[in-house]
């Protein structure tokens, strides 16, 4: 597991939150954003033009251009980009007005919209990076979000964002903002079932599913993407072939769809015995979903799945999805070959109520 955060000692004199870029060569630095780090007698030390500051966990492997944010008056600097990651996001909410049975991240009530420190931040990545922004539910800051995005993009206009959302908050009034982001941002949007009640069960309130459908048409008219999302459990595994037919009916124009196994924390992890589908055992209804798919010419990914729990003829979906500071591999993936492609499992996967069949002898 990657670190992303570390308490610091510092003697910054003013306390605001600043973004710096950290250089390991000091003569790479271009700006008074730019720090520099060194090694010294054992201490990391970081040194900004705002004074220095020793990071107090020396197992974080900085790496050269990665973007920290400091937190002086709470002690704390959190990694914001690191260029070797698979992926780079920021949780902007624990707020959500859902609450899905699944869900990793349970709601608390505390915001990160700090927006004016993370462009700072963004101005500092490269100019074709990409972004994911989490939650909660990001769009609980919708007016703010739409303007850092519009003010980012104007700037960077090859950046791109992925926005996890569970698009409840969508307005026909927003068609205008939404196109203009629809270029650089994809918005990655859960659906559960074409019925509406196992739906709205499953997120845990009544008339998501409408509401959904209200916005997937003010996102299509602002010529969005999106990709769609579907955590497979017992709950919906039997809804797969339904959820594929209204998917190539009524939202062919979706970018891709998702089927993603859990995450074995939060509420997912409280909830395991009730809801965790072995996609090892069975594999026949996302074998159907597929066939259905293709045959409309959807894309399909699957995210999450460790790639001897599929058949080898659907592996070709199965894409490393896994974070790389939250992701493992266990005991049965020693000497596996196909550990590059394979997503492997997440930190916390427990091997004994996880899948029955797995380990090379699957491959
Ligand atoms: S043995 Fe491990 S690395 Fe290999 S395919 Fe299975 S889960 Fe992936």
């Amino acid at each position: 597991m990657i670190k992303l955060s570390s308490k610091i000692k510092h003697d910054f004199k003013d306390l605001k939150p600043f973004a710096t870029r950290v250089n390991l060569n000091f003569d790479n630095r271009t700006s008074n954003q730019d720090s520099f780090l060194k090694k010294d007698e054992n201490k990391i030390i970081i040194e900004t033009s705002r004074g220095t500051a020793e990071i107090l966990d020396n197992t974080l492997n900085i790496e050269d251009k990665e973007i920290i944010l400091f937190y002086p008056k709470v002690e704390t600097l959190k990694r914001f980009y690191r260029p070797s990651a698979n992926s780079n996001s920021l949780l902007l909410t624990e707020l959500c007005d859902q609450r899905c049975i699944m869900c990793s991240q349970p709601p608390k009530n505390k915001s990160y919209d700090d927006f004016s420190l993370y462009k700072e931040a963004i101005f500092l990545m490269p100019d074709n990076a990409h972004l994911g922004i989490t939650g909660g539910e990001p769009t609980l800051f919708k007016e703010p979000l739409f303007n850092f995005l519009k003010q980012i993009i104007e700037k960077k206009n090859d950046f791109t964002f992925h926005i996890l959302t569970n698009a409840q908050h969508f307005l026909k009034e927003d068609i205008n903002n939404l196109f203009l982001l629809s270029k650089n941002v994809t918005w990655g949007i859960p659906l559960y079932s074409h019925e509406s009640k196992a739906h709205d069960d499953i997120v845990s309130k009544d008339g998501a599913f409408h509401r959904l459908f209200d916005s997937f048409n003010y996102l299509l008219s602002s010529g969005s993407q999106v990709e769609l999302r579907t955590v497979l459990m017992k709950q919906n595994v039997d809804h797969l072939t339904g959820l594929s037919n209204l998917i190539s009916t009524k939202l062919s124009w979706i970018r891709v769809w998702a089927i993603m196994q859990l995450e074995n924390i939060g509420y997912a992890r409280m909830n395991w015995k009730k809801i965790f589908f072995d996609n090892s055992e069975d594999f026949s209804e996302i074998e159907k979903s597929i066939s259905i798919l293709q045959s409309n010419n959807i894309n399909l990914n699957l995210y999450n799945f460790p790639f001897c729990t599929v058949p080898k003829d659907f592996r070709k979906y199965a894409k490393n999805s896994i974070s790389d500071w939250k992701n493992k591999y266990i005991d049965e993936c020693n000497n596996c070959k196909k550990q590059k492609e394979c997503c492997g499992f997440f930190e916390w996967h427990k091997n004994d109520i996880g899948y029955k069949n797995i380990g090379t002898k699957f491959l």
